[in-house]
């Protein structure tokens, strides 16, 4: 498509591809000139444990609160963080961010944080990362960073010398988005991963698609094999937990166990989910 559009002397976008465009570069010019520090913040979703219904981890999730254009989702500024060259500064700011709550937290629980492909391919930037841990004191067993396929394939031999380092360094890999890409499953034979993250648009269809829940059974099947956790994402009503249960799912993460919820609600929440060992609705 690239080389018979460049021979011709205008490209033909439709309104959508355009409207696109301008709202992209809007977005990348209101990311410059934003307080990152102030405007960025995370809101943290529980990880259920099955087996014992207690929440292990809360995943961390990036908002940015601009106050020209309002709240806006991590899939819209996240990519035009990437174009901007400002990735590894908005990672920074909501890794430390994650760490202060971390810290509040009355209970031993893991946080994990997404990579973008731009931070995996900086050695040295994840490396500052983790000595914000050890400088810290946090054990580094409750830090997992999420990486997906797409941030791992440009250099696979790099990407797994890194995730090496990080696992011998205590840390937690988790591969993120597991199964939308091209080819997961050779990633879960090169990478030391502790743990693979099942799409949601698998769980989206499994009350419909006997295809899906095969392979959503598959999934679970072989992570157990392979002694890897396994997260379900994505999980919103009663219905699809009932279809779930039978494939003995280890973790949960969706809305039927919790939203991205804003910091105050976590103290509370990991309280009565230790004195009651509870499900959460
Ligand atoms: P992800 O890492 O796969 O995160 C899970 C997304 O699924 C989150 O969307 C979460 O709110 C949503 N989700 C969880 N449970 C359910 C459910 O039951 N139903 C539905 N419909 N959705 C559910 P969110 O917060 O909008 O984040 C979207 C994506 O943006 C993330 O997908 C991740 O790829 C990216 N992202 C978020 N925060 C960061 C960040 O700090 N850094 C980077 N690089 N990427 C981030
Ligand atoms: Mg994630
Ligand atoms: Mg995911
Ligand atoms: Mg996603």
């Amino acid at each position: 498509r690239g080389k018979q559009n460049a021979r011709r002397s205008t490209i033909i976008f439709t309104p959508e591809q355009e409207e696109q465009m301008r709202q992209g570069v809007e977005l990348e010019r209101a990311l410059r000139e934003a307080n990152l520090n102030e405007e960025l913040h995370l809101v943290f979703q529980p990880q259920m444990d099955i087996p014992t219904r207690r929440i292990m981890s809360f995943e961390a999730l990036a908002r940015w609160q601009s106050p020209k254009l309002g709240e806006i989702q991590p899939e819209s500024f996240i990519r035009a963080a990437e174009r901007a060259g400002l990735i590894q500064n908005v990672t920074k700011i909501l890794f430390g961010k994650g760490l202060d709550a971390l810290e509040t937290w009355p209970t031993d629980v893991s946080i994990s944080f997404n990579l973008s492909a731009q931070d995996v391919a900086d050695r040295d930037f994840i490396f500052s990362l983790t000595a914000q841990v050890f400088a810290r004191g946090i054990a580094p067993g409750r830090i997992e960073f999420e990486i997906t396929e797409t941030a791992v394939m440009k250099d696979i031999a790099a990407s797994r010398s890194l995730l090496e380092d990080l696992s011998a360094a205590g840390f937690k890999v988790a591969l993120d988005d597991f199964g939308s890409g091209y080819s997961s499953f050779a990633y879960i034979d090169r990478l030391p991963l502790d743990k693979i993250k099942i799409d949601k648009s698998f769980v989206r269809k499994v009350a419909d698609s006997a295809t899906s829940r095969e392979i959503i059974a598959a999934i679970i099947t072989l992570c157990r094999n392979l002694d890897l956790k396994c997260v379900l994402e994505g999980v919103e009503t009663e219905e699809e937990l009932a279809v779930l249960m039978p494939m003995a799912p280890q973790i949960i993460q969706g809305y039927l166990f919790g939203r991205p919820m804003e910091l105050e609600a976590i103290v509370p929440l990991l309280t009565q989910n230790k004195a009651e060992n509870a499900r959460l609705v």
